[in-house]
């Protein structure tokens, strides 16, 4: 693919849709949504199909735009697949094959102004809202990696039919939940525009400040943070950094705990078999990146030391690093070990139950390790600051 000039970026032709619908929508649920319920009130049952919808819509966008469709993370019946193109249309965040293309985008050009289409280094506007409102080459929408879901019949008759589709996905929300409601206006209000601007902005913070704040304990060297606020209105979404360390797991919140609704409906269903194939990264995996991670982590704080103070620290950090590519090797043979018991026959259950105790002992080796770099550190700063302490009282 060739390289976007930075400098054709000057030209900023307007898209009028996504700015109107943006704002609009913005305006309204600061001003129409509060007046009306002051004026009116808002039943609980309006609450509910409100929350309803916007649980529909954001799944939609997240289980099925993002883990279905962009990263291919599972599998799942048809009937599934129109509804995630049906309640995503409903978003109006593009169609699924426009979505898709430049998800892909994203993840292979991260943090590159030229190639990423809502880069976070072209700051907070741009990636939130801009890119989508102004024509930037880096948006330019190109289908070359998406040919596959060009064969997906379900994501085409939506790309196709988007407009009719997300209007009358939005009117039959208005009308079934206002019928059943009782108050058409009320539900236009709280189940078309509030829950859109949520579902929105829950998206777009992503891209944001989902890229700007938050913890980097997966991957270091991009600008993508697990931020648990965003998370609560995102689906789960908001692990953002651990979503691009493992873009190809179904999960974004790795434990069964973490909060991540797309990969509870994702896994609850798969008990069904509605959906299927669902990856995974191994904890081996998981464990071997958050480890490098700290010891980066550790490297650079050890960099800031004097030179000659740096020098006994970092032969402790050599002996740490040698000990976890040994914990690293134990652990890969020991799973080659349970792929051939896993064949086996007699004592079968002992064997994998002993192999599960070593592997839980590697773990704890971890866990101890990490504390150790975390002592490193804080000893190397305050001999640094003792140091400097006594050299200032001279
Ligand atoms: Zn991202
Ligand atoms: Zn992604």
């Amino acid at each position: 693919m060739s390289t976007v000039s930075a400098n054709a970026a000057e030209k900023r032709k307007r898209y009028w849709a996504p700015t109107i619908l943006f704002a609009s929508t913005g305006l309204l649920a600061l001003t129409a949504v509060p007046l009306y319920g002051f004026e009116y009130g808002y039943s609980w049952q309006q609450w509910l199909a409100f929350l309803l919808v916007t649980g529909l819509c954001g799944i939609s966008i997240s289980a099925g735009n993002h883990r279905l469709w962009t990263h291919k993370t599972y599998k799942t019946h048809w009937l599934m697949r129109l509804l995630f193109a049906l309640f995503s249309a409903a978003t109006l965040q593009n169609t699924t094959l426009n979505w898709c293309a430049a998800h892909r985008a994203h993840h292979r050009y991260t943090d590159n102004n030229d190639l990423d289409p809502h880069s976070s280094a072209r700051g907070l506007w741009f990636s939130h809202l801009d890119w989508m409102m102004r024509e930037y080459p880096s948006g330019m929408k190109s289908h070359d990696n998406v040919r596959d879901l060009q064969r997906d019949k379900i994501v085409m008759w939506q790309h196709r039919n988007y407009l009719p589709i997300a209007i009358a996905m939005n009117l039959a929300i208005c009308l079934v939940f206002g019928w059943i409601t009782g108050d058409i206006i009320a539900m236009f209000l709280l189940a078309v525009v509030l829950r859109m601007v949520i579902n929105h902005h829950a998206a777009f913070a992503l891209n944001s400040f989902g890229h700007r704040w938050g913890h980097r304990k997966y991957k270091s060297d991009i600008s993508a943070r697990d931020n648990p606020l965003i998370n609560i209105f995102a689906f789960g979404e908001g692990y953002h950094n651990y979503h691009h360390a493992f873009p190809g797991d179904f999960r974004n919140g790795v434990g069964w705990l973490a909060y991540d609704p797309s990969k509870w409906l994702i896994k609850v269903l798969s008990w069904f078999g509605i959906t299927r194939q669902l990856r995974t990264a191994t904890d081996m995996q998981v464990q071997k990146t958050v480890q490098e991670v700290k010891f980066e982590h550790t490297e650079q704080q050890l960099k800031e030391l004097e030179a000659g103070d740096q020098e006994n620290w970092r032969s402790l950090l050599d002996r740490e690093r040698a000990d976890f590519c040994k914990t690293m090797e134990e652990w890969r043979v020991l799973l080659a070990e349970r792929r051939k018991i896993a064949q086996d026959g007699p004592a079968k259950k002992w064997k994998l139950a002993a192999i599960q105790t070593k592997i839980r002992d590697l773990k704890f080796r971890l866990k101890m390790q990490s504390r150790r770099l975390r002592l490193l550190v804080r000893q190397s700063r305050l001999n640094a600051a003792t140091a400097s302490s006594i050299g200032f009282g001279k």
